[in-house]
């Protein structure tokens, strides 16, 4: 059974908070830049071609800055390429700060 690991920064290092000991600090602009969605799709299709299991870090700056339609299609991407003998395991690092986000429970149900 092969795995593989991916790490994904859909904001780059772009963050709502501003630790002073985070080495994000000089990406701290209020524009930003989104993983565009087909780049998303090429990534998932191939590493799907490559593993049995999938393990997804999400990361930062902040990923869930990226908002509630990108991980949507993420999951749609996921459900278009994964066959039923495939796992997907997905871990983030936030800082559960951004609040159209904490306050929204699909997060808690698919990630
Ligand atoms: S939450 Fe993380 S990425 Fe954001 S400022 Fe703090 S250490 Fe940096």
């Amino acid at each position: 059974m092969k795995e593989l690991t991916l790490q994904i920064k859909p904001v780059g290092n772009h963050c709502n908070l501003n630790c002073s000991y985070c080495y994000a600090a000089p990406f701290k602009s209020k524009q930003f830049n989104i993983l565009n969605e087909s780049t998303l799709e090429k990534i998932i299709k191939e590493a799907f071609d490559l593993t049995d299991n999938l393990i997804v870090s999400w990361h930062g700056g902040e990923p869930m800055m990226a908002g509630l339609h990108f991980f949507r299609k993420y999951i749609e991407i996921i459900n278009k390429f994964k066959k039923d003998s495939k796992t997907v395991y997905n871990m983030i690092q936030n800082s559960s700060y951004t609040k159209s986000i904490k306050n929204n429970k699909y997060f808690f149900i698919i990630l």
